[in-house]
């Protein structure tokens, strides 16, 4: 891949504007993603580049179980570029529902590296302790969860069960008055949260964003106390999710009246979703 993308034959994607850093490919274990600009000489380039892979290392890539992922582009071109690899499209399948795309209707956009994190936590593939453990990085005595509550660190504890992590939902759920979900795994604790009252695919588009915002501001808690050894309280990472969400909601929409003291007191009151 990085000859490829040496040699030009393969366009990265562009993270930041003034300087940007290119980044094709990103792999942790058995999952790899590789990322490019939009262009039919990616896309055969990545065709041509995993057939080769497949020529020299006798493994086979299961084509048909992988998957394409567009940020900002048209579903008819993904389509196409997803027959042409013999893939399929993250977000046309039933049992893939969320949306990775901004929403015409009610549209937010998710910065790219949260699209990322999002995916490998539902796909339990995110370097949990538990996990490092699993893979032989890490030794069993240092997979305790990094809040001190002597448990040990798997997606689902962190994310769901963990006394102080687990309980910001019911802070979440208490600010967007909805009621609390309970759920056996983070993939049903997304199904139930975002179906959380029925109701019409905006109210569903929006219950999704504030999910990825809360198990987005978790994670960074997470690595905050891990890596710099700094930490935040229940309150200032609920004060996070709603000043993410704010801002993920208004860099795409801007048909919303939005005003900020409003959204802190009642968001659904701000999206007419009540
Ligand atoms: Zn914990």
């Amino acid at each position: 891949m990085e000859a490829m993308v040496a040699r030009n034959l393969f366009v990265g994607y562009s993270l930041g504007e003034l300087d940007p850093i290119s980044v094709s490919h990103l792999q942790f274990a058995d999952d790899t993603l590789l990322m490019g600009a939009k262009s039919w000489a990616n896309v055969r380039a990545l065709r041509a580049l995993l057939v080769l892979f497949e020529t020299m290392s006798g493994l086979k890539v299961k084509f048909n179980k992988s998957m394409l992922v567009g940020v900002n582009i048209p579903e008819s071109w993904l389509g196409e570029a997803a027959s042409a690899l013999c893939c399929k499209v993250l977000g046309t399948q039933e049992s893939d529902r969320w949306r990775w795309q901004p929403d015409p209707d009610t549209g937010y956009t998710v910065p790219l590296k949260v699209s990322i994190f999002a995916w490998r936590l539902l796909r339990d593939r995110l370097p949990t302790k538990s996990n490092l453990v699993t893979r032989g990085i890490l030794s069993s005595p240092a997979q305790l969860c990094v809040a001190g509550c002597g448990e040990v660190e798997s997606a689902h504890h962190l994310f769901i069960s963990c006394s102080f992590f687990g309980s910001l939902w019911a802070l979440v759920c208490t600010w967007i008055d909805i009621p609390l979900t309970d759920s056996s795994t983070v993939r049903d604790h997304f199904a139930h949260f975002t179906s959380s009252g029925g109701g019409s695919r905006t109210r569903r588009s929006f219950l999704q964003l504030i999910w990825l915002v809360s198990v987005w501001v978790i994670w960074t808690e997470r690595n905050h106390r891990l890596f710099r050894g700094s930490t935040s309280t229940s309150i200032q990472l609920l004060d996070k999710i709603k000043l993410f969400s704010y801002r993920w909601l208004k860099s795409k929409n801007v048909t919303l009246a939005l005003n900020y003291h409003n959204w802190w007191s009642s968001p659904l009151l701000c999206l007419g979703l009540v």
